[in-house]
């Protein structure tokens, strides 16, 4: 039933919709798509920043640093994913393709609105970007409705809830620059995503560990972490017992590269008892 898990051959004369027709009321699922894995240097192999998630109603696209409008024709996605993009703040890893992407749907034909969420004060200047890659909206065949992220800030959409909530990795950033840049957005925000059977959270990039308590006190079935800015051991440390089921490490360094049985052992001898995997470009993970 999976629109995505068709094999290449049957999507080329057949292009699968987001949402399957026969059965989609009785066949629950949800699954993340791991498109960059990069801690801010790609490399061969490896994307900067993204994770699509979707079920069969809607698609979240979580940062817009890898080639996903690649992956999106490569797939022969229907055009209407996704159908929100979030991002999370302002580094060019997690934002470089979002004009590439809005420009390959405008010439896909895509008709449907998309959704954008970014940090609210990172908005306008998101606007001004698309303007000056003359992605004006007189010219895109589909409206963009802008939402400004906001910490704590609970956003049901379909059946699903985003929930925001600030790092600190921008923080000394800010205390450095803003005064020069009053008008430069120097927030980050992970989301926690809810929908009727489970619960992920998207870290963003971090300024420390603990930035994640807002969102890991309650039952979570994957915490999707960066490892860029984190130590691994701080890292299981603070989720020593946190009811995380699994975490899918992402935004990691090279040195982590096939590492994951070693980061296992440092997330046990810390005392996390969920299970690690070392996400990888082009994975899909179940919900
Ligand atoms: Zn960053």
């Amino acid at each position: 039933m999976r629109a995505c898990r068709q094999r290449k051959s049957e999507r080329k004369n057949e292009r699968p919709a987001l949402i399957p027709e026969e059965g989609k009321d009785t066949i629950p699922w949800m699954e993340a798509v791991v498109l960059g894995t990069a801690d801010g240097l790609a490399r061969p192999g490896r994307n900067h920043a993204g994770i699509l998630l979707w079920d069969k109603n809607q698609s979240l696209l979580l940062d817009c640093g890898a080639p996903v409008e690649q992956w999106l024709v490569g797939e022969a996605m229907d055009v209407g994913v996704p159908s929100r993009i979030w991002l999370s703040h302002m580094h060019s890893d997690h934002v470089a393709h979002f004009p590439i992407l809005v420009q390959t749907l405008w010439l896909r034909h895509r008709k449907t609105p998309l959704e954008v969420s970014a940090p609210a004060g990172a908005v306008a200047g998101l606007k001004k970007l698309l303007e000056h890659c003359l992605l004006l909206p007189e010219i895109l065949p589909f409206p963009i409705h802008w939402t400004g992220i906001v910490p704590g800030r609970k956003d049901c959409w379909g059946e699903w809830e985003l929930t925001a909530f600030g790092t600190t990795h921008l923080c000394s950033g800010e205390a450095r620059f803003g005064k020069y840049f009053p008008t430069i957005c120097f927030c980050c925000c992970g989301v926690l995503v809810e929908w009727p059977s489970g619960s992920c959270v998207y870290s963003a990039d971090l300024g420390c560990a603990s930035d994640l308590r807002p969102v890991v006190s309650e039952p979570v079935r994957i915490l999707f972490c960066e490892l860029a800015h984190v130590e691994p051991a701080d890292l299981f440390r603070e989720l020593l017992g946190r009811p995380v089921e699994e975490v899918w490490l992402i935004h990691y360094p090279d040195q982590w590269v096939g590492q994951e049985e070693n980061l296992q052992k440092i997330a046990s001898e810390a005392g996390f008892t969920g299970k690690v995997r070392l996400a990888r470009e082009g994975m899909r993970i179940s919900l």
